[in-house]
């Protein structure tokens, strides 16, 4: 099984998996991307926010198409 690895279109560098979130009062943001570690070039995957409230919990998602 092999896994597909994206290169960066700037230096040909294989770019790693980031998955970052952010809590913004009741709201966490989550996203996920590919970034370049050498030339910090980066390609958004996915964006979710997550809504907490008394007693729902309510999810956005974002995504993008590669392109
Ligand atoms: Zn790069």
């Amino acid at each position: 099984m092999s896994e597909k690895v994206l290169s960066c279109p700037k230096d040909g560098n294989a770019l790693s998996l980031v998955y970052e979130s952010e809590k913004i009062g009741n709201v966490v943001k989550i996203s996920i991307y590919y970034k370049c570690p050498t030339c910090g070039y980066r390609k958004d995957l996915e964006k979710l926010e997550v809504q907490r409230g008394e007693q729902l919990l309510a999810v956005k998602k974002f995504t993008r198409p590669p392109q």
